[in-house]
């Protein structure tokens, strides 16, 4: 595991690490708890400098998990340091952008149960007036 210091950290929040060096701490942070939690911290001071690089952050620069992913992530089909990372995502950097995506995914399978449950409740009715008949 490669270590970053915190003034890494900030210039990768900032987006004026080297790319390939922000390549790897993102790969890292899918696996690396204490990571983490070191960007948590940088995250949560409450100085200037670091709310001004928090909002930067939370205007979408890390890169966001794609839509499959996070369906992914709902229906439990992901290993624990990929579903950590993802509530890391989304509780700490408090992304927007994969809130809205989340709920919007939400709000479907919400949809799809009700298809499910619609066509069961038709089927149950075939069945009844077949009895009937
Ligand atoms: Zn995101």
């Amino acid at each position: 595991m490669t270590t970053f210091s915190d003034q890494e950290l900030r210039a990768y929040i900032a987006e004026e690490l080297a790319v390939e060096r922000s390549t790897l701490l993102e790969h890292q942070l899918a696996t690396d708890e204490r990571l983490r939690d070191q960007l948590r911290e940088l995250l949560g001071d409450n100085d200037s400098a670091s709310l001004a690089l928090r909002d930067v952050w939370q205007r979408g620069r890390l890169s966001c998990p794609s839509r499959s992913t996070w369906s992914d992530y709902l229906a439990g089909g992901l290993g624990d340091g990929l579903r950590q990372y993802l509530q890391f995502h989304l509780n700490d950097v408090g992304c927007r952008v994969c809130a809205a995506n989340l709920t919007d995914l939400q709000q479907q399978g919400g949809a799809d149960a009700d298809q499910r449950s619609r066509k069961f409740f038709q089927t149950s009715v075939g069945r009844l007036r077949a009895i009937h008949d």
